[in-house]
């Protein structure tokens, strides 16, 4: 496909002089990141985050992007590296990603590509507490078609930009994580980090993204927005068109929904079981961090998808078909189990997941103890009517089909956790899910996390339970 691309006319001296910022070599000064999180979020100068400064330009039928990147990575490991590995996930979403070049210190790399073109390794030298900066230009083709959900997908009057860049990935133990991602469940596998980006799109479209937007410019015919992040694991940009906005201001933070004009009535119902959820889930686990959350109708293939500061709710739930506070309220709770408590989606769907399923629980017992029945069961019967029940809750996506994936890692996962709220206590373990929360904050974590969390709550020895939950090992004895 051709793509057509515009030249822009900016308009304002105070824009042209961060987009002449944006050339420098020095990574952004911090404090352009606190502007999207609340005061009690954790100081930004002593996270050594990667810092992403992205340029977005998006083609007049939005199917087209170019992009250039500088990436600020600092080596927070013990280990020499000699490669950093960038993650490109449009390739295994059925769309295309070409990274022209690519420099470390402003010197060209030959870079290799690998695991199905999802895997960008380049080359470094990197001491442990050692920065570098990798800058790189790439495109990215998306598929006219709905793949993957629609986690990257544009649709008549909204655009699904996921995963728009490449995403350095996660190291730990000695390795990268570079696993192949599988068609269900959520790719990302990433840090938290901080994102200065600058979008240049159609005039005609909205542009919602995770973090604040500091500066917008626009012609007749297009616009720039720029936008600043507090520590957020992903970056995620929607475009809409003929949407309506409401919102609500919950404490420091601005509850937002965008949907189209139509589903008005389904928008106030969205918004007002987020900002529900929103005030559950500070009052009983950590703060919400940042100043923002968006909600976006989009007509994805699944009930919602979370991302950092926004998530997407397909429009069938706003018109009543299906069940609309669950969705809500499961894709909230995603900012705490997801955004600020990382964990590895590919090898590890349940952390997140089963989590969310459980805080979910937790809602409904707050404010809808009559659906508290009916959710269990609608999950017990997933659980029970997988092909094969008894298998393990901690496999990797890509070793359950789909009606095992669904029936584990969101039915049986719930049950996982209502087991801990049985042998805990549902109080000890909201308070030791705040503990979790607290400490692990914007980290990356295995099972090990949770459970040393959790017993460091109950004074108890988890291990046998979660073995017989999620250990195959076990099973088999
Ligand atoms: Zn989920």
């Amino acid at each position: 496909m051709l793509s057509v691309f515009f030249k822009l006319s900016l308009t304002t001296l105070l824009f042209v002089s961060f987009v002449q910022a944006q050339k420098s070599p020095q990574a952004p000064d911090v404090s352009l990141f606190s502007q999207d999180v609340i005061a009690d979020s954790p100081v930004l100068e002593t996270l050594d985050l990667p810092i992403y400064r992205l340029e977005l330009t998006l083609s007049d039928d939005l199917l087209n992007v170019e992009g250039s990147a500088e990436i600020w990575v600092t080596n927070t490991s013990d280990d020499n590296w000699s490669e950093l590995v960038f993650r490109l996930y449009p390739n295994a979403l059925g769309s295309l990603m070409t990274v022209a070049e690519v420099f470390v210190k402003d010197v060209l790399v030959k870079t290799q590509l690998d695991i199905e073109n999802t895997v960008l390794r380049v080359p470094v030298d990197l001491e442990p507490s050692e920065e570098v900066r990798v800058s790189l230009r790439y495109t990215l083709e998306l598929s006219p078609e709905v793949r993957s959900y629609g986690r990257l997908a544009k649709y008549r009057d909204a655009l699904s930009l996921s995963h728009a860049y490449p995403t350095l990935s996660v190291y730990k133990n000695s390795a990268w994580l570079e696993n192949y991602l599988d068609e269900q469940g959520d790719p990302l596998v990433a840090e938290t980090s901080l994102f200065d980006v600058t979008v240049h799109a159609p005039a005609d479209w909205q542009v919602v993204t995770t973090g604040q937007t500091l500066e917008q410019a626009s012609s007749d015919e297009h616009q720039t927005l720029r936008v600043t992040t507090g520590p957020a694991r992903d970056f995620f940009i929607a475009v809409v068109r003929g949407y309506r906005e409401i919102k609500k201001q919950v404490g420091e933070t601005q509850v937002r929904v965008f949907a189209p004009q139509t589903l008005l009535r389904g928008a106030r119902s969205t918004l007002e079981v987020a900002v529900k959820a929103l005030e559950f889930f500070e009052k009983n686990y950590t703060p919400y961090p940042y100043k923002e959350i968006d909600l976006v109708a989009i007509p994805v293939e699944a009930g919602g998808v979370e991302y950092p500061g926004i998530v997407v709710i397909t429009n069938g739930l706003l018109v009543g078909g299906g069940n609309l506070t669950q969705v809500v309220v499961h894709e909230v709770a995603h900012q705490w189990s997801f955004a600020l408590v990382g964990s590895d989606q590919i090898s590890s769907p349940w952390l997140d997941e089963s989590l969310t399923q459980y805080l979910t629980l937790r809602f409904q017992e707050e404010y809808n103890p009559r659906f508290v029945d009916g959710y269990e069961s609608y999950w017990r019967r997933y659980w029970d009517e997988s092909p094969n029940p008894m298998l393990p809750l901690g496999l990797p996506v890509a070793s359950y089909d789909e009606r095992s994936y669904v029936g584990i890692v969101y039915g049986k996962g719930l049950f996982f956790f209502k087991s801990l709220a049985d042998t805990m206590g549902t109080e000890a373990l909201d308070e030791a899910l705040a503990g979790y929360f607290r400490e692990n904050a914007w980290g990356f974590v295995s099972s090990s996390e949770l459970q040393v969390s959790l017993e460091h709550s109950c004074a108890c020895d988890l291990t046998r339970v979660f073995a017989e939950w999620l250990d195959e090992a076990k099973r088999l004895q």
